[in-house]
């Protein structure tokens, strides 16, 4: 008699929801399933993970394919952040043709602060175009350190660039600095960059998270306008919105025993 295969879960990673749904399913499941994270290596030194780790692009939809194909992937766990649209968009593309099941983490979007002066925009090139159109003369940029071309030509303003680890590549801006600091921020952390800069301006992704929503408050503490770059759409399919309810979901998807 054949033994049924162990079921194996792909992880697309890279967030910190990724890491706790990994180490929830570990804790679950230990030797009853295969675990599998993939990242896409844009982090040089990630944090640990539970379970196995690939890392690297796949190679569009084709590569994907032949991926959950070759490994045998019974399901598909979409943990992306929201704005990396392109691997969301294959792994709508991949579940579509191979009939594999496919979840979606949706990180629930921020509440905002009342007294926050907030202008929405659509993108990154929408978030420099209404800097040049403002009295911003000191920005903080947390949007990461992709498409920041798009503030090279702003006169007259200065960019606090903050990553979460130095990318040691030059920043396209004249004037603009780097500060190096890793999430979880604190309402009594983020005022304090905000004050020892002199910004502002807040520029930033709609990520949602815990992890990075103090900037908000510490903005509308301190009165200083805040630019916010709308989330690209996500593709249709199932989703939740936490590690916790992306475990429930496996179990039913999988009829796997606790
Ligand atoms: P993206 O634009 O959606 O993806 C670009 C390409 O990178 C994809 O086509 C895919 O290459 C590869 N890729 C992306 N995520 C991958 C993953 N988890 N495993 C394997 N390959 C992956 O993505 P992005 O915005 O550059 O983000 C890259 C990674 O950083 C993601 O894992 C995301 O969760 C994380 N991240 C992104 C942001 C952000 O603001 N965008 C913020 C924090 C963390 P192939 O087509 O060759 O497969």
């Amino acid at each position: 008699m054949n033994t049924p295969a162990i079921p194996h879960i792909l992880i697309l990673g890279g967030t910190a929801d990724a890491r706790a749904l990994a180490s929830l399913i570990h804790r679950k499941f230990r030797d009853g399933i295969r675990l599998t994270t993939s990242l896409a290596g844009r982090t040089k030194s990630p944090a640990g993970l539970a379970g196995v780790v690939r890392t690297g692009g796949f190679g569009g939809v084709p590569g994907l394919i032949e991926y959950v194909r070759a490994e045998d992937v019974s399901a598909l766990i979409d943990a992306t952040h929201p704005f990396a649209a392109n691997i969301s968009a294959h792994a709508h593309d991949v579940a579509e043709k191979t009939g594999i099941a496919r979840l979606m983490i949706k990180r629930p979007r921020w509440p905002l602060p009342e007294a926050l002066d907030v202008r929405r925009v659509t993108d990154m090139a929408a978030a420099a175009q209404q800097l040049a159109k403002t009295t911003s003369q000191r920005v903080l940029l947390t949007t990461g350190t992709q498409n920041l071309e798009a503030f090279a030509d702003i006169p007259d303003t200065w960019f606090l660039v903050r990553q979460i680890e130095n990318h040691e590549a030059s920043l396209p801006m004249s004037n603009a600095d780097t500060v190096i600091q890793k999430p979880p921020f604190t309402l009594e952390s983020e005022k304090a960059l905000m004050i020892e800069y002199a910004v502002d301006t807040l520029v930033t992704k709609e990520s949602g998270g815990r992890a990075t929503e103090a900037k908000l408050a510490a903005a509308a503490e301190l009165g200083i306008r805040t630019v916010m770059i709308e989330r690209p759409e996500m593709p249709a399919g199932d989703h939740v919105s936490s590690p916790e309810e992306a475990l429930v979901w496996l179990q039913g998807c999988l009829g796997l025993n606790t």
